[in-house]
């Protein structure tokens, strides 16, 4: 007989949870939650952005539901391996803007016996898949998808409506410019 237990979460390693989902669904909300839960018990907790996310606040995340938590903003992926040396816990969230270097430092991070946990867009406005997101979710321990709901007819919603003709794959700070809709009702403008 073996004496191997499973566990109902890991000990002794560190891990990586992965939050995709569309605008609207409660991405960032949910990665708040847990961060909360975290420090909540005394574990240290560190959270970073990237850069190109200005809106609501400057040095936190911000849920659409103005939940928000103290953030790091960094350039470089790499730079969150440096300052989160003495994090249990590390948080990073609108990981769709960082490059794939994010994917060696989420792995290095986990190996370094840290609880990682990422949140992002998985599919930009075309419903194409938003790198390094695809690559996140296939090295993740564990995935939560997000769905929001359609607002053209209710559905559950995974997809991202742009409401502008605009070929940029990303319109920064411009929630309003977007709204949730399922696959049926979604199309590219
Ligand atoms: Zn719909």
């Amino acid at each position: 007989m073996s004496e191997f237990t499973p566990h109902s979460s890991p000990i002794d390693t560190g891990w990586i949870e992965v939050i995709a989902g569309c605008m609207f669904s409660g991405k960032t909300e949910e990665l708040i939650r847990r961060l909360r839960r975290a420090k909540i018990a005394k574990l240290n907790v560190k959270v970073f952005k990237p850069k190109i996310d200005n809106r609501y606040s400057d040095s936190q995340i911000v849920s659409h539901n103005e939940q928000s938590l103290p953030s790091i903003i960094v350039d470089n992926p790499f730079e969150i391996l440096d300052l989160s040396e003495d994090a249990q816990v590390v948080g990073i969230d609108e990981a769709q803007f960082f490059s794939n270097d994010l994917i060696d430092v989420a792995n290095k991070l986990a190996d370094n016996g840290k609880r990682v946990i990422i949140a992002g867009l998985d599919m930009d406005y075309r419903g194409i898949p938003f790198e390094p997101m695809p690559q996140l979710l296939a090295i993740a321990e564990y995935i939560t998808k997000t769905l929001a709901i359609c607002v053209n007819c209710g559905n559950p919603a995974d997809r991202t409506q742009r409401k502008v003709a605009s070929s940029e794959r990303v319109l920064v700070g411009a929630a309003d410019s977007y709204e949730a809709r399922c696959r049926k009702c979604h199309f590219i403008p």
